[in-house]
């Protein structure tokens, strides 16, 4: 089975490394398949999960946005925040995105209400993954 190398870096350190036989995920642009040997590609990515086919199983990573660079032997996710599905601290989700929903009915400026609705997005996004709903 022909592999693809992918590494999720965040300015933590690396979250995740392995050979992989696919890659899929949502970028800005619409839903990607990265299988090996994908043609260079460089894309913004949405709040969401990178599945991980490997050997039968499908692992999970959730990212909050940033980006994702496709060479034909290597696929390199840069975000801003990563965990993998079993590292998320499913209460801390929960209380963030209690806060952003209160945060989301106080209604106070623009700027205000577009980080209320980003960590709400990343909030749901972790809560998801962790009940592996992708
Ligand atoms: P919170 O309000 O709980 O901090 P947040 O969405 O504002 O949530 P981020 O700024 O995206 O948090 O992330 C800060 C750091 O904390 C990152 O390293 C991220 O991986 C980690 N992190 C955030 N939420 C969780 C979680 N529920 N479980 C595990 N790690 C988390």
């Amino acid at each position: 089975m022909k592999t693809i190398h992918v590494s999720v870096v965040t300015p933590d350190g690396p979250v995740y490394e392995a050979d992989v036989e696919m890659v899929s995920t949502r970028a800005q642009s619409g839903e990607l398949g990265i299988l090996p040997g994908h043609i260079p590609l460089v894309a913004p990515l949405e709040i969401g999960a990178v599945r991980l086919k490997k050997g039968g199983s499908t692992e999970l990573v959730a990212v909050s946005g940033g980006f994702l660079e496709v060479r034909p032997d290597k696929v390199t996710i840069l975000a801003q925040a990563a965990e993998q599905a079993e590292e998320i601290d499913v209460h801390r989700a929960e209380e963030a995105k209690r806060r952003a929903e209160q945060r989301l009915q106080g209604r106070q400026d623009d700027i205000d209400f577009k980080r209320a609705e980003l960590a709400l997005k990343r909030a749901i996004n972790r809560i998801e993954v962790s009940q592996r709903k992708f």
